[in-house]
């Protein structure tokens, strides 16, 4: 087997997530034979580092020997059990786990087995909640200009970023989108708090002016990642929660990309010292292994639908792999490594590194920002660092950089123009260090014309 052979076989017959593959004409695609920590080897022996953990899923590397021999384990007693009138060992004690270990009150564990179905059940939930309540008059949601929540239908109905919108707006649901609080247009001088505060008398007036109709409002806590990293103060999550309070209106936290440690605390909501109604959990909850997700929520939001059958009132959404049994057991034996290694402590000095590493990006005169929020660093490449002009989108100049990288031996697949570091917890000081001087190559290479 070689890179050309197993492509020209893929090529022939896939058709591959986000990407135009017409692209492939150009690019290669790589085929990975095998990976092993922050490490991908293709068929032809080139290396990889892993440095956007794989779409932000990959928390302690490839290939690794806790998640490995538990799933191995697993795989000897039980893979998969229909999840209605079933149950099993590896799905309970995840949820007791995950009880335990998420924000105040969230004391009940609905699976769904991706990031976008959890954003899904969390929107119906939410209005079948107050349909629950007599309240059926509440049937719209507040999101936040720039946010990203999946692309089903009803996910990318409460996304805002246009690039993967736009084209299906006619299929989508009427959503009340409110400007955000990303402090990349704060004014000069004007700090990350005062900015986020500022911002949110936007929310607060859609809030005064909209909550008879809104079941929620859906927020991704401190990082919108898809959005190219864009970043604000956790001041804005506590405003938020005083006020969906006050006007009566539900708070879902989706922390499918920044929970499990991704901005320095287990779940960006605890940096607001905030609870939401509904947490929705993917990506690093197994460790990057197997597709899972799960919803947290309220008992009183459980109780709303917990009656004598003949009432109709439960909450019957369904996935043929809900509480999959292999994919509990991934994110148990993750959950355990955060337990025994300290991550979130080990994580504060990784995350120092990368400050240090990024900081001859600041003064690059096609960089407009350098931002970072825990184990996230996103570097913004513009065409003029006082204007903050950006590139043409069709001169692609975030591509030449992950091309250039690739060549080097790291993976940054940017998000535009934007470059990010986004590394498995494992990562080294060394290999932090490679990545920094590869990307800052890159972004030379990138601008130099
Ligand atoms: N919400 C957020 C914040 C995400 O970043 C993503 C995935 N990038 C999703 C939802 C959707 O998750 P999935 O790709 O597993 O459907």
């Amino acid at each position: 087997m070689s890179n050309q052979s197993l492509s020209n076989r893929d090529l022939s017959v896939l058709w591959h997530p986000c990407t135009q593959m017409k692209d492939h004409e150009t690019f290669p695609i790589i085929p990975i034979k095998k990976g092993q920590g922050v490490w991908l080897e293709d068929f032809d022996g080139n290396r990889y580092l892993d440095a956007i953990s794989s779409w932000w899923v990959n928390l302690f590397g490839h290939a690794n020997p806790a998640i490995n021999a538990a799933l191995k384990d697993q795989l000897e007693t039980l893979e998969q059990v229909i999840f209605a009138g079933f149950t099993h060992e590896s799905a309970v004690e995840l949820a007791e786990k995950l009880v335990t270990i998420t924000p105040q009150g969230l004391n009940r564990c609905f699976y769904a087995d991706n990031g976008s179905a959890a954003v899904e059940v969390a929107l119906k939930m939410s209005f079948h909640y107050w349909r629950n309540c007599g309240q059926t008059q509440k049937t719209k949601f507040i999101t936040l200009e720039n946010s990203y929540h999946g692309e089903t239908l009803g996910a990318l109905a409460v996304g805002n970023v246009s690039l993967y919108k736009e084209t299906y707006a006619p299929l989508l649901m009427d959503v009340i989108t409110v400007p955000g609080p990303d402090c990349y247009h704060r004014a000069p001088g004007e700090s990350w708090p005062d900015y986020s505060a500022r911002r949110f008398t936007l929310m607060e007036q859609a809030l005064q002016q909209h909550s008879d109709t809104v079941c929620a409002v859906i927020i991704e806590p401190l990082v919108q990642c898809a959005g190219h990293m864009r970043m604000y103060d956790p001041i804005y999550l506590k405003l938020l929660r005083t006020a969906c309070d006050k006007y009566q209106v539900h708070l879902i936290a989706d922390e499918i990309a920044v929970g499990f440690g991704r901005t320095g605390t287990l779940f960006a909501c605890e940096q607001a010292a905030v609870s939401p109604d509904f947490i929705c959990l993917s990506k690093g909850l197994t460790g990057g292994y197997l597709a899972l997700s799960a919803v947290l929520t309220t008992d009183q939001v459980y109780q709303a639908f917990y009656a004598d059958y003949q009432t109709m009132s439960a909450f019957l959404h369904s996935h043929s792999y809900t509480g999959n049994a292999l994919a509990c057991r991934a994110a148990l034996a993750t959950l355990e490594i955060f337990r025994q290694q300290n991550i979130i402590e080990k994580n504060r000095f990784l995350a120092g590194i990368m400050t240090k590493a990024a900081m001859r990006f600041h003064d690059h005169p096609h960089v407009a920002e350098v931002r970072q929020t825990g184990m996230i660093l996103a570097i913004e490449m513009v065409k003029n660092k006082h204007t903050r002009e950006p590139y043409p989108w069709q001169q692609r100049r975030g591509l030449r950089v992950y091309q250039y990288a690739l060549s080097k031996g790291v993976l940054l697949r940017p998000l535009g123009d934007v470059i990010y570091f986004m590394p498995p917890y494992i990562v080294t000081e060394q290999e932090l260090l490679l990545i920094a001087d590869v990307a800052w190559q890159g972004i030379q290479q990138a601008t130099q014309d």
